[in-house]
C-alpha cells in the first residue's frame, strides 16, 4: 500500500496534514479576501504546551513520554478538542488537527474554538495501568490549561471513555471538586451524554442521506464502502444499514470483506468480537485491502485515518459520493483530482461533526446537571447537521467552489467575524 511504502519529499510534504490544513486555509481565506492581520491571527494557534510525562512502568523502570496540547482558536468560546495517543503523533499533526476543530465548531456553529491533544506513546505495548499513569499525570501536567470554560479534552484515536473518567477524576482531585465539564465522551454515569458513542457515525449518515437527494438515490438502492470498521465507521456502518443502506465493503487493517448484496452488519460485528478480526466471516468474500477503496460504489466512507486518498490514488476512487469520517483522508493534492471527476465530497469538517456537536451537548448537560434523553439527544443533532449540510452546500454553489473550500470559507468567516467583534486586547 503506497501510505506504507518511505515516500519521497514531495509525498511526505502531502501527508503532512498541517501543510494540507494551511494550503485549503490560503484557499479559503483568499477566496474570502480577508485582511492579511487576521489571516496571521487565524493560522497561528492561540497557545501550544509541550510537556515531559514521568512514568514508572509496571516492571519498575522509570519512562519519560512526551504530550503536547494545542489550542488553536479560543475566539468562539473554550478550545475544544480530543485526545490521542499513538506513536506516530507529532507537534504539527496535533497543530492540523487542533485548527480543524477550529473550523469544524465553527461549521456547525457551535460556541467553541479548535483544540487538539496528544501522547507519543504505543497503546499496543502499554498495560491498562500504565495508559492509566500516563493519562493522569498529563492531565496533572496540562491541568492550568484545561477546564470547561478552558479546554475541553476529548477522546480520540486510541483513548475512551475509561480514558476520559481518568481525566475527569484527575482534573476534579486538583480542583477539590467533581467537575464533571472537563472531558466530553465520558461514560453515561460520569456525566456521559446518551448518543454520544453513535454520534459521529450517525452524523456521517444523516449528511449522506442528505447528499443522496442530488443524486436521487434511495438507501435500498445505494452501495457503501467503510473504511475502518471501529467507533465511527462500526456505528456509521452499523446504523446505516439498520436505515436499508447496502454496505457491501468494509475495510479494515487486516483485510476486508465484500458482499455485492450488503453484509449483516450485526453478524459480522459479532464475527470480530468471537475472533478479533473480520476476516473469516461466512457471508462474504475476501477482498484486497487496499483495492477495495477503489470498488464501483455510490458512496466511500472512509472512517480510519488520514492521507488516504492522495495524488497517487484518487483518480481510481469510483464513488458517486465521498464522505469523510476520519479527520483529514484526502490529502489537498487529491482535492482537485476529486474536483474533476465531479464527485460529491461531503468534507471532514462537516460529515464527522456529529462526535463533538453531541459532546457539546454533553458540556451543556454537565454543566446544567440535567441529562436529556436519547431521542432529544438525536432530534437535535440531526437538525444541525441538516442545517450545516445546506449551509455549506449553498454556499458552494453561491461562491462556485467545492464543497470542502466551501466549508472551510464558512467556518473562516464565522471565526474572523467573533475576532473582529471581540477586538484585538492589547
Ligand atoms: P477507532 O480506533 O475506533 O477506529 C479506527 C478503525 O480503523 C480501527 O478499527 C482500525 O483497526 C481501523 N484501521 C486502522 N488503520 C487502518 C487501515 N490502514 N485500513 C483500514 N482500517 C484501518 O477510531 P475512530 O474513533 O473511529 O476514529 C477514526 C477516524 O475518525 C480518525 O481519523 C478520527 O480522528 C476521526 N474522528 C473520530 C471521531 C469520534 O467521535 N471517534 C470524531 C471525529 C473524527
Amino acid at each position: 500500500m503506497l501510505t506504507e511504502a518511505v515516500p519521497n519529499e514531495s509525498l511526505q510534504n502531502e501527508f503532512n496534514p498541517l501543510l494540507s490544513a494551511e494550503a485549503r486555509f490560503d484557499e479559503a481565506a483568499g477566496r474570502l479576501g480577508l485582511d492579511d492581520g487576521i489571516q496571521k491571527v487565524l493560522r497561528a494557534p492561540h497557545m501550544e504546551l509541550t510537556v515531559h510525562i514521568p512514568v514508572q512502568l509496571d516492571d519498575g523502570r522509570l519512562e519519560v513520554f512526551t504530550g503536547y496540547r494545542v489550542q488553536h482558536s479560543i475566539a468562539r468560546g473554550p478550545s475544544k478538542g480530543g485526545i490521542r495517543f499513538a506513536p506516530d503523533v507529532t507537534l504539527d499533526e496535533v497543530r492540523a488537527l487542533a485548527s480543524w476543530m477550529t473550523w469544524k465548531c465553527a461549521v456547525v456553529n457551535i460556541p467553541f474554538g479548535g483544540g487538539k491533544g496528544g501522547v507519543i506513546c504505543d497503546p499496543m505495548l502499554l498495560s491498562p495501568a500504565e495508559l492509566e499513569r500516563i493519562t493522569r499525570r498529563y492531565i496533572a501536567q496540562i491541568f492550568d490549561f484545561i477546564g470547561p470554560q478552558r479546554d475541553v479534552p476529548a477522546p480520540d484515536m486510541n483513548t475512551s471513555a475509561q480514558t476520559m473518567a481518568w481525566i475527569m477524576d484527575t482534573y476534579s482531585m486538583h480542583a477539590r471538586h467533581t467537575e464533571t465539564g472537563v472531558v466530553t465522551g465520558k461514560p453515561l454515569d460520569l456525566g456521559g451524554s446518551r448518543g454520544r458513542p453513535e454520534a459521529t457515525g450517525r452524523g456521517c449518515m444523516i449528511v449522506t442521506e442528505q447528499a443522496l437527494r442530488r443524486f436521487q438515490l434511495e438507501p435500498p438502492e445505494t452501495r457503501v464502502v467503510i473504511q475502518g470498521f471501529g467507533n465511527v465507521g462500526g456505528m456509521a456502518a452499523k446504523l446505516m444499514s439498520r436505515a436499508g443502506f447496502k454496505i457491501v465493503c468494509i475495510i479494515e487493517y487486516d483485510g476486508a470483506v465484500y458482499n455485492p448484496h450488503g453484509l449483516d452488519i450485526i453478524a459480522l460485528q459479532r464475527h470480530r468480537e468471537h475472533t478479533g478480526s473480520i476476516i473469516g466471516f461466512a457471508e462474504a468474500e475476501e477482498v484486497d485491502r487496499d483495492e477495495a477503496l477503489f470498488l464501483d460504489c455510490d458512496v466511500l466512507l472512509p472512517a480510519a485515518k488520514e492521507n488516504v486518498i492522495t495524488s497517487q490514488n484518487a483518480d481510481r476512487i469510483r464513488a458517486r459520493i465521498l464522505c469523510e469520517g476520519a479527520n483529514g483522508p484526502t490529502t489537498y493534492a487529491a482535492d482537485s483530482i476529486l474536483a474533476d471527476k465531479k464527485i460529491f465530497v461531503i468534507p471532514d469538517i462537516l460529515a464527522n461533526a456529529g462526535g463533538v456537536t453531541v459532546s457539546y451537548f454533553e458540556w451543556v448537560q454537565d454543566r446544567q446537571g440535567f441529562f436529556w434523553n436519547e431521542q432529544l439527544v438525536n432530534g437535535r443533532l440531526e437538525e444541525i447537521m441538516v442545517n450545516s449540510f445546506r449551509d455549506v452546500v449553498s454556499y458552494a454553489e453561491k461562491h462556485n467552489v467545492n464543497n470542502r473550500i466551501a466549508a472551510y470559507m464558512l467556518a473562516l468567516d464565522r471565526v474572523a467575524f467573533a475576532i473582529k467583534l471581540r477586538g484585538i486586547y492589547a
